[in-house]
Formats: C-alpha cells, structure tokens, sequence
C-alpha cells in the first residue's frame, strides 16, 4: 500500500527519470508534435517536487487534488489538462482512505482512464498517452480477477505500460499534433505515452 509520503516520494522519483530523459522525450516530440512535450511534463514534475513536503503531510484525497490542480495549472498543452483531469478523476476514488491500497491503485488507474478518454475525447489505438495506460489498467484488472500474487501483478503492470508505450511506434495517430502529419506518425513513438509509461513504470517499483 502507499500512504501520501510514499506517493510523495514517487513524485521525486518519477521527476528524477523524467528529467533526465530530456533530449529523448524533445526528439520524440519534435519528430512528430511540437517539441515542447518534455519542457511541459518536467516543469509539472518540478513543480510536484517543489510541494512535495506539502503534499506529504496530506491525506491521499487531498494530495490527488493539489497534485491535479498543480498540473492543471502548471503544463501547458493538451497533456497539463488531460493530466489534471486525470487526478482530479483519482481523488474522488480516494475519499476517506488513508492510504492506498492494491486494489485501491487499480481504481485510481482506472479513474485516470476514464478521465483522459474522456478529456481528450480518444480510445486505444489512436497514438496517445492512452495506449500506455490502458493496457496497463486492463492488465491490473485481470490480475486481480485471477488473484494473482501481489509482486507478480505489479512487475506485469510495468511491463503492460512499457509494452503499450512501444506499440505505439506502428499506430496513425487520431489525436494530437501526429495526426497533421501526412504518415501519421507512423514508425514513431508517441512521446505521451512514454512519458506515461516512465510514471507508471516508477510507480510500480515504488509499490514493489
Ligand atoms: P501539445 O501536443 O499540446 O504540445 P504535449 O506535447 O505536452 O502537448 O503533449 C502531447 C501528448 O499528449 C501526445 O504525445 C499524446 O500522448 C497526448 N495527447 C494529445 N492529445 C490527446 C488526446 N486528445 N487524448 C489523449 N492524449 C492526447
Ligand atoms: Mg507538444
Ligand atoms: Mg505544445
């Protein structure tokens, strides 16, 4: 299970990958966005990490609001908005819990899904930070169907996210700046859902 320090502490983590995969994560954007991808995902983290010592003494709920509302404010382009909303989506699955637990952090997976599918008005499929997160949340719900050991499902739910992120290389892109590409995209990684995949990669060790 992870309290609001450990959660904390995943912030610091995941912004410690994510800042120092810079020139991949500009690449991957200037290929096929507008560059700025990395700039907008490393200022959110700084800023996470700046009130890291706030959001630690918080219980859960509240941190996944002040985390929203940080990214919200703080990213620009689509993914400060989708990522916003996306926690906002979490904290309300997190109501009167102190920490959270296995199952609570599939529900919270599930939540941010939901959000960004809806925000971004996008599916599976369609070249985005989605195809990162959603075969990892469908790979946490079957674990948990079949009862499968707690250590096993996470280590399955990094990889899913890693997977995911990877077949996106193949995809045409339905959404976001990929799409006013005349290929589509095609043979480049969307570099959402590698940044996707870096947080929930992170996350799971730190549940691990
Ligand atoms: P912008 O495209 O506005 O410059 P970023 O570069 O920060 O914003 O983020 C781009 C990423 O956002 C894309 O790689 C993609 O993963 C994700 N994205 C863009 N539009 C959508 C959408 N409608 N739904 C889900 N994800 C999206
Ligand atoms: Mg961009
Ligand atoms: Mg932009």
């Amino acid at each position: 299970h992870l309290t609001s320090k450990d959660y904390a502490d995943y912030i610091r983590k995941a912004y410690r990958l994510i800042h120092e995969k810079g020139d991949y994560i500009t690449e991957l954007d200037s290929a096929t966005g507008d560059g700025d991808h990395w700039i907008n995902i490393n200022m959110g983290f700084e800023k996470l990490v700046e009130a890291a010592n706030e959001l630690e003494e918080m219980t859960v709920f509240e941190e996944f609001k002040k985390i929203g509302t940080i990214m919200m404010s703080v990213i620009g382009g689509s993914s400060g908005v989708l990522y916003g909303s996306a926690y906002l989506a979490a904290a309300k699955t997190l109501k009167e819990k102190e920490t959270i637990q296995n199952e609570n952090l599939c529900e919270v997976l599930d939540a941010m899904l939901q959000a960004i599918m809806s925000r971004g008005n996008a599916q599976p499929g369609w070249k985005t930070m989605i195809d990162s997160l959603a075969p990892a949340v469908q790979c946490y719900k079957d674990c948990i169907l079949n009862q499968v050991d707690e250590k096993t499902c996470l280590s399955r739910v990094k990889q899913a996210a890693i997977d995911g992120a990877e077949s996106t290389k193949d995809m045409e892109a339905v959404r976001g700046r990929a799409t006013y590409q005349a290929n589509k995209g095609v043979g480049h990684l969307d570099p959402g859902a590698v940044t996707m995949s870096y947080q929930i990669a992170t996350l799971m060790d730190c549940v691990l």
